[in-house]
């Protein structure tokens, strides 16, 4: 039947490390994804390399086996395909999770395709698919991005990039060296700290020889078919433009989040309501886990450092009686 101890929402990495562990606790679970297994690192850049190392990103002690330190894309699409095969978990894919209510203590949920009960239900639903907006003309344009894919699309076109975060670097050095004429727009004084330590020489290199174009303390105003219009400290410069990739973030599903009785803070980080102890929200049985806890602070949480909360959250629902 359609009853669960434990329902679980997204099959990120977390989601998946949930279902194992509730698995291991002799509880019955349901994981239901909205894309396909591990949507968010599927729609990371095809090229991209983690910053943590394999053994970092691990779930269920089972080795993450790859011939360099940090993995790529395709080999963490690979593994945890691999676990989630293993642990034999029950993965519903593509269907959406629409409402969860509680009621007499039980979780109703309400999906796409079916309906739910649940004693529990944990909330691991990251942070990937709503994109910060610049909010200025032209933003809805088809050629302007908020995910950056493949290089070669880009090749002898004007691109500008906007932020100057791993994925804003990442894709600056990937277009520049399939021919695309690259444009850097950084609100701060200089490329973020948080670049991965092996990739940051390369970016200031590629500047410092005027390779890769940059304006420092400087906003993207306007974007037309042809042009962008900058705001930098030497007055407005508009320069010609074919494509635009505005990777200036991501934050979570707040609606979502709110819609099922989360309650979250109106200021920043807008962290969503929980007890970092049990990592249990404001509604009993109702937990989070993952990026999502970081609210606005995306950098707060990754894969190293929450998937602990599978276990954390077994151990409160054993100590709660549920
Ligand atoms: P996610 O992996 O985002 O999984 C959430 C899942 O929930 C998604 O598959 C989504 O489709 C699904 N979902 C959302 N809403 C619903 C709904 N209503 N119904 C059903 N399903 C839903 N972290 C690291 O630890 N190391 C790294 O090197 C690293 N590199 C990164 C590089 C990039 C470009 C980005 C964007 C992030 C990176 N991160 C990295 C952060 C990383 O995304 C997370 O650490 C990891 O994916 C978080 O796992 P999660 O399970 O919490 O969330």
């Amino acid at each position: 039947d359609n009853f669960f101890d434990v329902l679980i929402i997204g099959a990120g990495p977390i989601g998946i490390a949930c279902g194992i562990e509730a698995q291991r606790a002799g509880r019955s679970h349901l994981i239901i994804e909205k894309g396909c297994l591990v949507n968010s690192i599927y729609n990371y850049p095809t090229n991209m390399t983690f910053f943590s190392s394999s053994e970092r990103l691990e779930i269920g002690d089972t080795p993450f086996v790859t011939t360099l330190p940090k993995p790529k894309r395709a080999e963490a699409l690979e593994y945890y395909r691999r676990v989630n095969d293993k642990f034999k978990l029950n993965t519903h894919l593509f269907e959406e999770v629409i409402d969860v209510k509680k009621l007499d203590n039980v979780f109703h949920v309400q999906t796409n395709k079916d309906r739910y009960t649940a004693k529990a239900v944990i909330v691991a639903t990251g942070f990937y698919d709503i994109p910060m907006l610049l909010n200025i003309p032209g933003e809805e344009l088809p050629k302007v991005s908020h995910y950056y894919n493949d290089p070669h699309y880009y090749a002898q076109q004007h691109v500008l990039v906007v932020g100057a975060s791993n994925s804003s670097v990442d894709a600056a050095l990937e277009t520049y060296r399939k021919g695309a004429k690259v444009t850097l727009v950084v609100r701060g004084k200089e490329i973020s700290q948080r670049v991965k330590y092996w990739v940051k020489p390369d970016i200031e290199n590629r500047i410092a020889f005027q390779e890769i174009d940059v304006f420092y303390e400087s906003a993207l105003k306007e974007i037309t078919e042809t042009a962008v219009r900058l705001q930098t400290p030497k007055g407005e410069v508009t320069i010609q433009n074919d494509f635009v990739l505005a990777l200036t973030g991501y934050q979570p599903n707040f609606a979502f989040l709110k819609a099922i009785g989360v309650a979250i803070p109106d200021e920043s980080p807008r962290i969503p309501t929980h007890d970092p102890e049990s990592m249990e929200t404001n509604i009993p049985g109702l937990y989070l886990a993952g990026v999502v806890c970081g609210g606005l602070n995306t950098h707060l949480w990754f894969i190293e450092n929450s998937r602990v909360h599978a276990e954390v959250i077994m151990k409160h629902l054993a100590a709660s009686g549920r």
